[in-house]
């Protein structure tokens, strides 16, 4: 072991098991790539302004979770804590809103950083896969989203999960209800910072997870009672799209989720098996959040799927990914016969079959016992006196039974068998 560890709060990504994040970042896309969301990648720390104005002041990501730092020429950046003010930051400047039709559709994967107290399904640096409509307020692309990622989950296999759904009003009627909320918080007995936060943002108090907190809620003001005539027409479109689609959702009223931005329809995934940390995504409708950045009025939606809570919620399911071996045919080979072998290696990779090669001068044992591990399907032994006789030995390594077969015939032979 190195003098060094993983940096707390953070974990590394090991084979064999690293290719379940593959294959979950792999299931989640593949439903947006094929209702057309493209892919986009922006950098992994913004200026920090862009985090504070778009996911807002107040909200735990950026008073307590952000990663800050300070360049070498006085820029502050943040790691980025989350997706959607990157791509819509990243949207606007390539103008993307103005050159084709809207709505833009994108999708992204990558790293995200939050300063938090690391515990199971919480972590430092962990990953999302997201999708962002940008530039169209039509209730179909909500739920277009939310079944797109019914589907992801569904396909990977997760059966323990429940789609919860809200609307928190548009800047008609969330006014009138925060106002209604706060004359009601501000009759509570609430912690200092707690009374702090429902003056800034009163809905977030909503979402607060203590129980003495939750037991004076009851009574409170809800927004479902104060929703304009627009926002609720709007709401039960999207829900009666949802249903038509057969995708199950509970509607929650108090699901308020954690970033400033949102407006009319939020909802979040949670799972049954993930203790405390049950949300494996979440997301929304975010209207304002363009104008709040500096760019024009754009409604849009998107979500966010952690891909480290997903795998997680797999394991509590006992579901097992379907993850083909990596390599397919491993050579093994005998006295001077290493070059003839790496080069029908090489030509196999060529072909397109998964090959590898047994290293570092073992005997026949080991190698087979490389060719073992591997999970190859077929391996090739070869020694000089199967060159000489112009064949390699085909073994298959789940009957255990082996032929011989010509040297200049055996790219061929193995693409048939494997296909
Ligand atoms: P939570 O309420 O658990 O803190 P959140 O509301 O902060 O979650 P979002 O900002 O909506 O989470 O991020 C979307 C998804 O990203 C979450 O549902 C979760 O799966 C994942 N995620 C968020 N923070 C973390 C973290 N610190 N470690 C691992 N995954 C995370
Ligand atoms: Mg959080």
């Amino acid at each position: 072991m190195s003098t060094f560890k993983a940096p707390k709060g953070t974990y590394d990504l090991i084979p064999p098991y690293s290719a379940k994040y593959l294959a979950v970042r792999d299931a989640i896309s593949a439903p947006l790539r094929k209702a057309g969301y493209g892919y986009i990648e922006t950098p992994g720390f913004e200026d920090v302004n862009l985090f504070a104005r778009g996911v807002g002041e107040s909200t735990d990501i950026v008073t307590k979770e952000m990663f800050t730092l300070t360049t070498k020429g006085g820029t502050n950046l943040a790691l980025r804590p989350e997706g959607t003010a990157s791509v819509l930051r990243a949207a606007l400047e390539a103008s993307l809103h103005k050159k084709g039709n809207l709505p833009v559709k994108l999708w992204y994967s990558g790293s995200y950083y939050r300063y938090e107290r690391p515990q199971a399904g919480r972590y430092r640096h962990f990953s999302q896969v997201g999708a962002e409509a940008i530039g169209a307020e039509d209730p179909a692309l909500d739920a277009e989203l939310i079944i797109l990622a019914d589907q992801a989950y569904r396909t990977l296999g997760l059966r323990d999960f429940r789609i919860l759904l809200n609307s928190l009003g548009d800047k008609e009627c969330r006014p009138v209800y925060r106002e209604a909320l706060q004359a009601f918080l501000r009759g509570l007995d609430l912690d200092e910072e707690t009374v702090r936060r429902a003056e800034i943002n009163p809905l977030r108090v909503l979402d607060d997870k203590r129980a003495e907190v939750q037991k004076q809620l009851v009574g409170a003001p809800m927004l479902r009672d104060y929703l304009c005539d627009a926002c609720k027409a709007y709401h039960e479109e999207v829900r009666a799209l949802i249903t038509a689609a057969g995708v199950a959702f509970e509607d929650d009223e108090k699901l308020v989720r954690g970033l400033d931005y949102y407006t009319r329809t939020t909802f979040e995934f949670v799972h049954g098996g993930l203790g405390s940390q049950s949300a494996v995504g979440g997301g929304g409708r975010y209207d304002g959040l363009s104008e709040m950045i500096g760019g024009p009025a754009l409604p849009s939606v998107g979500w966010a799927l952690g891909v480290d809570r997903t795998v997680l919620a797999l394991e509590a399911e006992g579901v097992e990914l379907d993850i083909p071996a990596a390599t397919s045919v491993f050579a093994v080979a005998l006295g001077e016969a290493k070059p003839v072998l790496f080069g029908l290696v090489t030509e196999l990779r060529k072909a397109g079959v998964a090959a590898d090669i047994s290293y570092g001068g073992k005997g026949l044992k080991g190698a087979m016992k490389d060719a073992n591990r591997s999970g190859a399907r077929f391996a090739v032994i070869a020694g000089d006196r199967d060159l000489a006789e112009g064949v390699v030995q085909l073994k298959d390594m789940e009957s255990g039974e082996q032929s011989a077969v010509a040297l200049a015939e055996v790219v061929e032979v193995l693409r048939a068998k494997l296909a």
